[in-house]
């Protein structure tokens, strides 16, 4: 029965709309490149919103996880697996400072424990321990607030779109959870009066914002966040949720900005399992102090009972995720994400369309800014704005990129793209840019 409806059809009939979804039905993919039902290739430089970091099928990760699936595949967290162990041994060895890991299931997922360690951080303790030690004070305030930047995105949760900084995704969904507020990014200033607002436990931030438009963080902001946090004993919380784990072209989206600051904590997801759904979190190991006096690293501040989920860490995942950060180190993808990254850049500033604005990013994490008279020219339906238009023909053109905004696009190719497949991805931007009609 439903052989006779189309795939678009079937899904338009059968589930919720919660996405205006492009007419591309996709198939199959390697590498960088997919297949739509009808077999048309395309040159995929979305790589599923920056998660096919080693782009589709590659087979390292193939067998890796064909093998882990006729071993275990699935456990609960109430028992040790291996690779979940050796998986957080990784990534704190990414990060580069003591800490611990823990595993969910998605970006939104992984923000809501930062958001549950700030309550329980501005709950429970009186603040960072020093050296010196410190006094109890089981009278000091309860704090409670997390502020965020202006233009940021941390997912789709009743927590995740109250910390984000974009009215679009609160609209219908209210009241917003509290305790979240709003400043703006790359403002130090700004940054400094928000610090001071009673109450305030944290500060979080997307180092390079993605959803946003592609927006870095200037090395002095995060800087000045660090310096904040320490003097005010707020939380330091990093969303490299889209920019982390090599998609800047270093393993830690703040290190391409300013390596010299550590957060306290730092949520996950996205590329980190090359495509299979895995969040996860890190949480430093530096003291806290318990309002009775006691003094505990932060990391051990989400015990036993007050933090879970079923699927969180499953050994077939962390298996893949393994074999994907194994391979970004083995085959030296974070240089060539850098390598790539500035090439495009070199390749689209040479182009000097009039239709484009700019191009910035770091790394694969890119974006195209359209020029303001975009809309103004012929081709663009009423409604439509000039990245979604660009979007389709692009795709026409048989390269999937992604709108962020109204006028910029996003290249977040897998970080094995090659400078063929970048040329390749320039060249039809260019022939499509080329043929709009001018007005
Ligand atoms: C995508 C994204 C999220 C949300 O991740 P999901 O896996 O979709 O829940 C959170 N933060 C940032 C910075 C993101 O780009």
């Amino acid at each position: 029965m439903s052989a006779e409806l189309s795939t678009a059809e079937l899904s338009d009939r059968y589930v919720i709309p919660t996405y205006g979804r492009f007419k591309v039905s996709l198939a199959r993919g390697a590498g960088c490149r997919v297949w739509d039902e009808e077999g048309r290739e395309y040159l995929d430089f979305g790589a599923g919103i920056a998660v096919t970091s080693l782009g589709h099928c590659h087979p390292r990760v193939v067998a890796r996880m064909r093998e882990q699936l006729g071993v275990l595949v699935h456990t609960s967290n109430l028992y040790y697996t291996r690779p979940q162990a050796e998986l957080a041994k990784r990534l704190v060895e990414i990060v580069g400072a003591p800490g611990k890991i823990f595993f969910c299931n998605s970006g939104a997922e992984a923000n809501e424990a930062l958001y549950k360690l700030t309550r329980k951080f501005g709950n429970e303790c009186n603040g960072f321990a020093h050296a010196s030690g410190g006094t109890s004070n089981p009278d000091a305030p309860v704090r409670r607030g997390i502020v965020s930047m202006l233009g940021s995105f941390h997912g789709r949760t009743l927590g995740g779109i109250a910390a984000t900084g974009q009215d679009k995704v609160k609209k219908g969904f209210e009241p917003a959870v509290e305790g979240f507020s709003h400043t703006a990014f790359n403002d130090t200033e700004a940054l400094r009066d928000a610090a001071e607002a009673p109450g305030l436990a944290a500060i979080l931030l997307e180092p390079i914002q993605g959803e946003g438009g592609i927006h870095a963080a200037r090395p002095e902001f995060l800087r000045e966040a660090r310096a904040l946090c320490d003097r005010h004993s707020l939380l330091l919380l990093f969303d490299e949720v889209q920019c982390g784990l090599g998609r800047s072209g270093d393993w830690n989206g703040w290190d391409s900005l300013a390596p010299d600051v550590k957060p306290d904590a730092v949520s996950w997801a996205k590329g980190i399992a090359g495509g299979f759904p895995l969040g996860a979190v890190w949480v430093s190991a530096r003291p806290v102090q318990m309002r009775s006096g006691e003094i505990k690293p932060l990391c051990d501040l989400l015990g036993p009972g007050s933090h879970g989920t079923t699927f969180g860490g499953t050994p077939l995942i962390c298996a893949g995720a393994l074999e994907v950060l194994a391979v970004i180190e083995e085959e030296h993808l974070l240089e060539n994400a850098r390598v790539q990254g500035r090439r495009a850049v070199a390749s689209l500033e040479a182009l000097a369309s009039p239709w484009i604005r700019d191009v910035r990013g770091v790394g694969l994490l890119l974006g195209i800014e359209l020029s303001a008279d975009f809309a103004a020219q012929g081709g663009l339906p009423p409604g439509k704005t000039p990245s979604l238009f660009l979007v389709e023909r692009l795709h026409e053109a048989g390269l999937l990129t992604i709108p962020s905004g109204t006028h910029t696009i996003r290249w977040l190719p897998p970080l094995t793209v090659t400078a063929a497949e970048v040329d390749e991805a320039v060249g039809i931007l260019s022939r499509v840019l080329a043929s709009l009609p001018r007005s």
